[in-house]
Order: structure tokens, then C-alpha cells, then sequence
């Protein structure tokens, strides 16, 4: 065998199973192959002068290279059952929180100390919330920041580079099944391996969702979360985001009794595009430098969508939705809310006009357009409701970016070890669709290092 164990992806997933592998053995072999850069080269082009918009680099920098997703990301670490995954079904809800903090204690050694863990622990606005219909989920989460994050990992990154051989610009084409092992193939290559973790995030959804049918490892696919990125002046938010940095709200609409959340808060934060499979949404981060944060705090309101029987493409649902703000504004489409209630479009005098500064150059329109109406009306009752917790925030000039997708990767079948049927084949972080945020996708990698070492 060329190596004791292949990891494919080099987000939170697989950066933390080979830590955690060189924890415990480290004469271990370990390549890690990753289809996007390595972090010094990762570079999204828009600079907002030149390039405005997204230009769908063949490599996606923003979601692929070391750090995976995550790299620009707000590096919100979330210790939580309550949302980012259902990593706790596997392993229990104790185990699971311990793997959460046994990350954020790696992260704080490479570089994090000194950020701040936020907490709902005894907080008023539980009650504020509930008294208006509202419901705020438990939670502590780490901050790291865009930029401490990005040092966290360039430390990780010194820390593993003499360990592990990783492969950059690799992407992996298929996973063969050998005698003893595993034939991991890219670039007209064979690498052989006794184990293999997957760890593809969202990125690698199609590619796995290959991998399963060739394996013929079972899955299951019923949900996508669609929704918007609402943007307005960073004091309406304040008294919340000061105390909690994000706080995880949900609503259940009078109208249809679908759920409605909150999602990825940024206090003074910026909005940015998303490239997922070529298709343009919207997501957002912030700095934890005061230097380069914005006046604005922005975060997902989002839609859960479940589908039952005969239908099972539910990212393809939410694709298509996506495409139709592709098409109609060229990428993302941004809206005053003033003009979505009183339906009529946003043009680019009235966005000009607000008292609000977009912090994404996205196209003037009409949501309306895009969004399915039982979608688009449970935005705009939850807009109504956290306005009665956060005044300011149904205001004409409140901005919604759309459309926002949380694409689900179909749940792959694997064991309470995240093992496959094919002993040694692991597939782990948002790649199995058990997890969907950094702290659980790190805890994923962490517990199948544990598992092959011990
Ligand atoms: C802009 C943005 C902001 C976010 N902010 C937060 C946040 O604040 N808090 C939070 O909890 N979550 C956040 N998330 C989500 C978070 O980044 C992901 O949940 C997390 O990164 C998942 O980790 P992962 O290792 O499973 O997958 P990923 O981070 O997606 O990493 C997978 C890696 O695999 C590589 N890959 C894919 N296919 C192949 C292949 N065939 N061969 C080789 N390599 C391959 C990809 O290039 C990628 O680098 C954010 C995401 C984005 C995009």
C-alpha cells in the first residue's frame, strides 16, 4: 500500500482526522488529497473594483482548498446539539459536545486564544423571544473571526505539513475497492491505501453521491432550506449581538405552520456570493479586527423544505430556485423590503437612496420573482415577528439578498463510527450529511481518527 490511510478534502473534516491521527500514531502514512489550493494561493478574484461579481473560477475559493469551506468563513464554532448537525444520533449528545470542545481547545492552541465563547446560558432574550412567539436555541459559540480563523488554520497547516503529504489541485475521480484496502485515483494516478476517509463537504455532494451509487452504499435526500439574507444597520441587532455574537431564532409561520430560522449571523459583518456546482447564492462572514468591519450586521432567514414520497431531488429544488435569481439578475438579487411589500422591484436609484450601504454589489430586483410564495410569505412573517424583538428590523430599507440555499448532502449510511459497510471506508463531515457547520464537521474527523487508532 502506498499509505496507511488516504483523506480525501482538506476542510474541518479531514484537517481534523489527521491531526487527531497524528495525535495518537504518528508513524501513521497519511495523504490527504484536496481539489482546491493550498491556503496561500486560495484567492476569491471579486475585489468589488475590477471584478464585481463571481467569474466561476474551474477552483472555487471560496469553498475549496485547505480549510475547505470554512477558511473565509466567520469561523463560528457552535457547541451545540441543537443545530450544525446530528453527529449526537451516532454517538450520543455527551459525547458529541465533548469532541465540539476538544476542537475548540485545538483551535485556541493554534492560535484562537484570546477570542471570545459566547453563550445563551441564562440570557434575558430567551423570554424576550418566547413572549413574542419566537424561540432562541441553546447554544455557546466560539468566534474566531474570518482572520483569526485563517491563522488558526495556516498554524494547523505548519503543524501537519511535514507529517502528512498533501496532494493540492487533486481531486479525487473514484474510489476503487482493492484486495486489503482501497485505490484512490486522481489525475491518471492509482494511490493505495488500507483506510480512506471521505470528507468532500458540500462541494463534493455530486461527486459523492457517484461515489454511493458505484458503491452502492445506501442514501437518503428529503431537504433543502431556502430562504434569504436580510442585511440592515448593525445597531438593530446590537443588543442581541453584543451579549450572544449570533443568535439562532425560530419562528413557526401562522400561515402554513412551517418553520422559519434564523442562520449565520455577521454583526458588522459583510454579505458575499457562494458558488455551489456554478450556481451563484449568497452567504456572509465578518472580521473579529474592528478595522475591518462594516456598519452592517446581516444574516439568513431560511425555510426548511421537506419532501416526502415520490420526491427525492431536493437539491435540485433548491438549484432551480437559485438558477431563476441566476437568470434574472445575472447572480444575486438584492431587494429593499419596503419594495418587496409593496411589490414592486428595487432598481438601482432606490438601493442608492436607502440609508443603508450594500455590502454585496448584487443586482437590483424582485424577489418576488424568484421565491415560491409560501417561502417567501414565512420571510416576511418572520421579518414582522423579529421586529418585535429587534425594532427596526421590517424597516423599508432593510435589505434581502436572494436567494440563500443550504443545500443538504444526501445522508449517507454509515455505522455509530461513521464507517461504511466497506470496513475502513469512512465518510465523515458535511460530505455524509451528518453534519452541516465547522465544529461538528471537525468533531466528525476527530472521531474517526480515534476510532482507526485505537
Ligand atoms: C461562506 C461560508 C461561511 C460559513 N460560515 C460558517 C460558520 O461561521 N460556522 C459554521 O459552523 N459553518 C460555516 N459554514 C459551513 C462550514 O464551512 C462547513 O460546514 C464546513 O466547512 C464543513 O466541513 P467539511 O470538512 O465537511 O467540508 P468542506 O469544508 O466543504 O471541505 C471539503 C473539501 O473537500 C474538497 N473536495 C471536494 N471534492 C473533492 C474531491 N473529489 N477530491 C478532493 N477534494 C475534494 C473541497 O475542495 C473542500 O476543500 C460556512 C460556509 C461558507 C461557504
Amino acid at each position: 500500500m502506498n499509505y496507511d490511510i488516504i483523506i480525501i478534502g482538506a476542510g474541518p473534516g479531514g484537517i481534523f482526522a489527521a491531526y487527531e491521527l497524528m495525535q495518537h500514531k504518528p508513524e501513521l502514512r497519511v495523504a490527504v488529497f484536496e481539489a482546491g489550493h493550498e491556503l496561500s494561493k486560495r484567492r476569491c478574484p471579486i475585489d468589488g473594483d475590477k471584478i464585481k461579481s463571481c467569474i466561476s473560477c474551474r477552483s472555487c475559493s471560496i469553498m475549496s482548498g485547505f480549510g475547505g469551506a470554512g477558511a473565509f468563513s466567520d469561523g463560528k464554532y457552535n457547541i451545540t446539539n441543537d443545530f450544525g448537525g446530528t453527529l449526537h444520533e451516532y454517538i450520543g449528545k455527551k459525547n458529541a459536545l465533548k469532541l465540539m470542545h476538544y476542537v475548540d481547545e485545538i483551535n485556541l492552541k493554534f492560535g484562537g486564544e484570546g477570542t471570545k465563547l459566547y453563550s445563551t446560558a441564562g440570557t434575558r432574550f430567551k423570554t424576550l423571544c418566547i413572549q413574542n412567539d419566537l424561540h432562541l436555541l441553546d447554544a455557546s459559540v466560539r468566534h474566531l473571526g474570518t482572520d483569526i480563523n485563517y491563522i488558526v488554520l495556516e498554524n494547523i497547516y505548519a503543524y501537519l505539513k511535514d507529517k502528512v503529504e498533501f496532494f493540492f489541485d487533486t481531486p479525487v475521480e473514484s474510489i476503487k475497492i482493492i484486495a486489503g484496502g482501497y485505490s484512490v485515483n486522481a489525475k491518471d494516478e492509482a494511490y493505495t491505501c488500507e483506510k480512506c476517509i471521505v470528507s468532500v463537504g458540500r462541494s463534493g455532494s455530486k461527486w459523492m453521491e457517484q461515489v454511493c451509487r458505484y458503491l452502492d452504499i445506501p442514501t437518503r435526500s428529503n431537504r433543502v432550506d431556502i430562504g434569504v439574507r436580510v442585511e440592515l444597520p448593525a445597531s438593530v441587532f446590537a443588543h442581541l449581538t453584543d451579549e450572544l455574537y449570533e443568535s439562532k431564532i425560530v419562528y413557526r409561520t401562522e400561515k402554513y405552520g412551517d418553520k422559519v430560522r434564523t442562520f449565520c449571523m455577521n454583526p458588522k459583518g459583510s454579505v458575499v456570493n457562494e458558488n455551489t456546482n456554478g450556481i451563484i447564492t449568497v452567504n456572509g462572514h465578518s472580521y473579529e479586527d474592528p478595522e475591518k468591519q462594516t456598519e452592517n450586521t446581516n444574516f439568513a432567514l431560511l425555510v426548511a423544505k421537506h419532501f416526502s414520497e415520490p420526491f427525492k431531488d431536493s437539491n435540485g429544488y433548491g438549484e432551480s430556485i437559485a438558477r431563476l435569481s441566476n437568470m434574472l439578475g445575472g447572480g444575486v438579487i438584492v431587494q429593499r423590503f419596503g419594495d418587496l411589500i409593496r411589490g414592486r422591484r428595487s432598481t438601482p436609484g432606490r438601493i442608492e437612496d436607502a440609508f443603508i450601504t450594500p455590502t454585496l454589489n448584487a443586482t437590483p430586483g424582485d424577489l418576488s420573482l424568484v421565491l415560491p410564495k409560501r417561502i417567501l410569505d414565512g420571510i416576511i412573517e418572520m421579518i414582522y415577528a423579529l421586529d418585535k424583538v429587534a425594532p427596526g428590523t421590517a424597516n423599508d430599507d432593510t435589505l434581502l439578498y436572494g436567494v440563500e440555499v443550504k443545500f443538504y448532502n444526501m445522508e449517507v449510511k454509515v455505522n455509530s463510527q461513521l464507517e461504511t459497510c466497506y470496513p475502513g471506508l469512512y465518510i465523515i463531515g458535511d460530505g455524509s450529511g451528518i453534519t452541516h457547520s465547522l465544529s461538528h464537521a471537525s468533531a466528525s474527523g476527530v472521531l474517526v481518527a480515534r476510532d482507526i487508532t485505537k
